[in-house]
């Protein structure tokens, strides 16, 4: 193995094993790929991926010849044994999967589990990832965010999930596929409040790249007026409560919640204690729901 990458110096039994390098790989754009994944790919014994057909793209126009067996989570056991026993044979193996990071929202966990757990080196060669690029471009506080993956699909669901998440003052970060954008967003809106500070990153590194960021029922607005945004690969970075919104309800403000609470639904109640209090109608919606909940 070249120079560039980590030697494994694990043993067992006297033998040395294989290393499970964890492989990046662009999430449109070619040119992402990194020169230490493509080394790697190349000198691996076998590349597990999560789908071979459509990796071998990627893999033909980077001249890797490695051969390729399919891994995804719900592969059988029988599979997962399989590698994990040429690990342990001193094979080295990589796993990628159809784009960007392995085991973000895609395959690999339960085969890093497998070969953690006995004792195999797991090198992560990084690389492209969605969210981290989504984030690293949306201009929203990054210093604390929370990756929620994919809201459940069924829009009950959905609704009950961003509830239970209403009251993060961290940055969230969604996946969502193209044909729910739009019933995400006016989810978004009816749970988080309108004004809620929304970036949705479309078709990240490919020539269709938009990054648009606005109040959550304005951007479901754009999305509605202008189909085209509702096709291709879709992060929604979303703004999380103000800590300064949450530092200014004083016990007062509590009260005076409470009771509106006691007597109006919760719309009717943010809106007159936001006259009240002076705080934000937003604000005092999203603590309603929370308390709600409780
Ligand atoms: N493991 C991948 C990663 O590291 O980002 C994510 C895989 S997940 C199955 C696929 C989802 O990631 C897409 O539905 C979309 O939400 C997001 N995604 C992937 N590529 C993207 C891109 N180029 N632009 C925007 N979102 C993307």
């Amino acid at each position: 193995m070249a120079n560039s990458i980590p030697q494994n110096t694990d043993t067992q039994g006297g033998a040395e094993k294989g290393t499970l390098y964890v492989v990046a790989t662009p999430i449109g754009n070619l040119a992402d790929m990194v020169p230490r994944a493509i080394e790697t790919l190349q000198t691996v014994a076998v590349i597990a991926a999560e789908d071979t057909r459509h990796s071998s793209r990627l893999l033909a126009h980077f001249d890797i010849k490695t051969p390729a067996i399919a891994y995804h989570d719900h592969s059988d056991e029988q599979r997962t044994e399989n590698l994990v026993r040429r690990l342990l044979a001193g094979e080295d193996v990589a796993l990628i999967s159809d784009a960007g990071t392995p085991l973000v929202s895609d395959p690999g966990y339960r085969l890093v589990c497998k070969a953690r757990e006995q004792g195999i080196r797991v090198v992560p060669i990084p690389g492209a990832c969605a969210m981290i690029a989504a984030l690293s471009a949306a201009g929203l506080p990054s210093d604390r965010f929370a990756f929620e993956g994919f809201l459940p699909a069924k829009q009950v669901a959905r609704c009950a999930f961003l509830q239970t998440i209403a009251n993060d003052s961290r940055t969230l970060i969604f996946y969502e596929a193209p044909h729910r954008i739009l019933e995400t967003l006016q989810d978004m809106a009816s749970v988080f409040g309108a004004e809620r500070e929304v970036v949705m990153a479309r078709e990240l590194t490919k020539t269709f790249e938009t990054i648009k960021g606005d109040k959550v029922a304005a951007l479901a607005e754009w999305v509605t007026a202008d189909i085209n945004q509702q096709r291709g690969e879709i992060v929604l970075v979303v703004q999380g409560v103000s800590k300064i919104a949450m530092a200014e309800m004083t016990l007062e403000h509590e009260r005076v919640m409470t009771v509106l609470l006691d007597e109006l639904p919760v719309k009717q109640a943010a809106a007159i204690g936001a006259k009240i209090t002076g705080l934000k109608k937003n604000f005092l919606y999203q603590w309603a729901l929370a308390k709600n909940e409780k």
